[in-house]
């Protein structure tokens, strides 16, 4: 998997990409992340990537050259597919899992930062494939979001965690929030780890931790109950689960 920002800001990029996962996964090999600089693609002698809007107004616009000229070359040598060219944006889609394991699927990601005001609109009508947003809040750039953006899709691309199976069980990844986890000294200043943790039993531990994970996703995000697959056992203990909650309720 090839992934391409486009920044005016690539130290940014480089110091989270070179550390930790994202920077294993680049030393194996299994993905190649390059920051881009838009400075390079620009087209008159100060190296411009921003201008003044027309019509007046605060503020800055990523031109469309640079930008424009930036996926052109990068898109020239051969690449068998062609790629997802992707903008940051608090106007996009909302990031979500879904959109990230979608991605994860994708041979070559070009992601572009837009920074002051935002970009010329040309570039989202005529270049742009997704509109991404990862969040109702505003930054001053995109290269935090695009780095929010690559590290949820990179960690799902198979290789990169080193436990396969740590994606699997993460919260959202089945619908449901992940079980609470625990790990030595069993007894904390008197905080202890639960029993049946310590147990050896698998077949209890599992019992116990998707209890804990239906029993999380019912108090802090109950809507995601709504599209999680359950199984019978699992409607069963919801069921308790509310019991319980509204016999506490009414002895307090
Ligand atoms: N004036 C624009 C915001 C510009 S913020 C508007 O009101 O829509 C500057 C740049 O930061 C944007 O071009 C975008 O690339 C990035 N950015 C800021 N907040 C973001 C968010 N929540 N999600 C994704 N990108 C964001």
């Amino acid at each position: 998997m090839r992934i391409d920002i486009l920044t005016t800001f690539p130290q940014i990029i480089e110091a989270v990409c070179s550390e930790s996962i994202l920077g294993k996964a680049r030393e194996k090999g299994i993905i190649e992340i390059r920051a881009v600089n838009l400075r390079d693609y620009a087209t008159d002698k100060h190296k411009s990537t921003d201008d003044e809007p027309y019509g007046g107004g605060p503020g800055m616009v990523m031109k469309c050259e640079p930008v424009f000229r930036a996926v052109e070359a990068l898109t020239a040598t051969s690449m068998p597919t062609r790629p997802r060219v992707i903008l940051m944006t608090p106007q996009g889609k909302l990031l979500n899992y879904k959109m990230a394991e979608e991605l994860a699927s994708q041979h070559y990601l070009i992601v572009i930062c837009g920074r002051y005001e935002g970009v010329d609109e040309r570039i989202r009508e005529h270049l742009v494939t997704d509109e991404i947003s990862i969040g109702d809040y505003i930054l001053s750039g995109g290269e935090l979001p695009a780095l929010v953006l690559v590290e949820s899709v990179v960690r799902l691309v198979p290789g990169v965690l080193g436990d396969e199976t740590s994606a699997k069980t993460e919260s959202f990844t089945s619908g449901l929030l992940e079980y609470a986890q625990y790990t030595r000294p069993a007894d904390f200043r008197g905080y202890k780890v639960p029993d049946v943790l310590l147990s050896g039993n698998h077949a209890e531990i599992e019992r116990w931790r998707r209890r804990n994970s239906l029993e999380r996703t019912l108090k802090r995000r109950p809507d995601l109950l709504e599209t999680a697959p359950l199984t019978d056992e699992d409607r069963a203990i919801l069921s308790e689960l509310q019991a319980e909650a509204a016999d506490s309720a009414r002895n307090s």
